[in-house]
């Protein structure tokens, strides 16, 4: 089967969180079992976009507020990521040095809807040259609006018997906005203006929901919070239960391999704890931390939806009480709660550092020397970094929701591979962290655990065969 992934990210061309991960992967799994496998994403001018060679295999216009944008789509010549990625250059609109947001201020682009109208038009342009796509494979909202335009938008409406599958990869963020921007759509049937709509609002993942053929979400909790917690989304995730089906994440054991990894300087060769010290002792040329204590690290985006805001707080309690260990940081967001970080780093030299950045390698770095990784997540719809965090030896502690209270299973319990809380507080948080430092302190437990964590089998291999199943059963009702 031709299945095309239509995608804001994909590693490692563009990466911004787990979208990334995970469209960079899948596609080269779904290879490796046999289906023919394409990506296709905004053609941003970032580092490795910029560093590849491109073929130019499709120009066309489409039609924005009343002008005619061109556009041209780019096939990479690089036989590296294991499938065919493909990139949309819109002059005006992608030719900038970020994905969301300016590389160099921070600043959110503020012409999102712009950008992804156009985008999403391109493709389906893209795919009516091409032909012979056997499904469209759309992620998140920046793609939402695909499964509407091949049913009701008459430009597109030759494409309307080619079957999509839309996932929620963060079903947080619907992409809306108001009706005023309604002049940037292209031309739609009339009657179907209500799919479109949610609250008054164009809301792209509500309108992927309403007219995709298959809606999957990247955990069986996720798909089962949604119906409970989805801004607002909550009764239409209930009505459309019947077409969804919830698909724990792999992770590319051929990228986070922590015997090749190339961003890591020590390399996992037998010995597993020399590996984790020789590599604990590498990061102190980026952090201060005292190393005879276990590292607790924290990677990701510093929002309220991963927990970060509580951080600085449990980090401060606990090493008040006397508590035994250090603790990093790496990530960007809200600027008040990094701010928070920034504040009670003069107060724990030694145990508490920071680095207020996204950096690839780095977070490598980290999930090699690291001994524990704290995942206090309000929301998480699969979670990556545990799945990381087991694959390089470093013990994941995690608020149980989500994806995460599906891969994680306490260490008190029979096959227990990490640390596990209910409630959302302080004391919550420092109470794991006492454990965490008691099991370091316990050398035999501690090197069972971390062996036990490394033979996790969490490949994209599993997964995407239940992809797979979905496919086929679009294509072919009877399977
Ligand atoms: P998200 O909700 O952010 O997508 P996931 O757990 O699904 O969360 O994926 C997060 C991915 O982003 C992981 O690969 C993680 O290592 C990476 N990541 C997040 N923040 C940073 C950062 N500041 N530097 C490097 N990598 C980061």
């Amino acid at each position: 089967m031709r299945i095309l992934h239509v995608a804001a990210e994909c590693y490692p061309a563009a990466k911004a969180g787990g979208l990334g991960d995970v469209v960079g992967a899948l596609p080269k799994y779904l290879e490796l079992a046999s289906q023919e496998a394409a990506v296709i994403i905004p053609g941003y001018h970032l580092p490795w976009i910029l560093n590849q060679s491109w073929n130019r295999v499709f120009s066309g216009m489409i039609r924005l507020n009343n002008v005619q944008v061109p556009f041209h789509v780019m096939e990479c010549e690089s036989n590296e990521l294991g499938f065919s990625l493909f990139s949309v250059d819109i002059p005006g609109l992608f030719d900038r040095n970020g994905i969301y947001a300016d590389a160099n201020s921070g600043m959110p682009y503020s012409d999102e809807v712009e950008r992804y109208i156009a985008f999403q038009q391109a493709v389906l342009k893209f795919i009516q040259h091409i032909g012979g796509i056997d499904i469209i494979h759309c992620h998140d909202h920046h793609t939402g609006l695909i499964p509407f335009m091949v049913k009701h938008c008459p430009e597109y409406r030759s494409l309307a018997s080619i079957p999509t599958v839309f996932t929620i990869h963060n079903g947080q963020y619907h992409g809306s906005f108001s009706w005023d921007k309604a002049y940037l759509l292209p031309w739609y049937d009339a009657q179907a203006r209500g799919l479109l709509d949610w609250d008054n609002r164009i809301n792209p993942m509500a309108t992927a929901i309403k007219c995709c053929w298959r809606l999957t979400t990247v955990s069986n909790g996720y798909l089962n919070e949604l119906q409970y917690q989805a801004n607002g989304l909550e009764v239409l995730l209930r009505q459309e239960r019947m077409k969804s089906t919830g698909i724990v994440n792999g992770i590319d054991n051929k990228v986070w391999n922590p015997s090749t990894d190339p961003m890591i300087a020590f390399p996992l060769q037998g010995d597993l704890n020399k590996y984790k010290k020789k590599n604990k002792i590498e990061l102190k040329k980026h952090f201060k931390f005292e190393e005879d204590r276990p590292l607790i690290t924290f990677i990701g985006r510093l929002v309220y939806e991963k927990g970060a805001d509580l951080l600085p707080d449990a980090i401060s309690k606990f090493l008040y009480e006397g508590g035994k260990a250090s603790f990093v940081v790496l990530g960007t967001g809200d600027p008040g709660i990094r701010d928070a970080f920034l504040r009670i780093k003069p107060f724990f030299e030694n145990y508490f550092d920071t680095s207020i950045q996204y950096n690839e390698k780095l977070s490598h770095q980290l999930y090699a020397g690291s001994d524990f990784l704290v995942m206090p997540s309000r929301v998480e719809p699969c979670g990556l970094n545990q799945l990381y965090g087991f694959r390089y030896g470093t013990i994941p502690i995690v608020r149980s929701t989500g994806g995460l209270a599906e891969t994680v299973i306490d260490i008190s319990e029979p096959g227990g591979n990490g640390l596990k809380f209910n409630d959302l507080t302080i004391d919550a948080m420092c109470n794991s962290f006492h454990r965490a430092a008691d099991i370091f302190n316990q050398n035999e437990a501690l090197a069972t655990i971390r062996q036990q964590i490394l033979n996790l089998d969490f490949s994209w291999e599993k997964a995407a065969l239940y992809y797979i199943q979905i496919y086929q059963s679009l294509k072919n009702p009877t399977v």
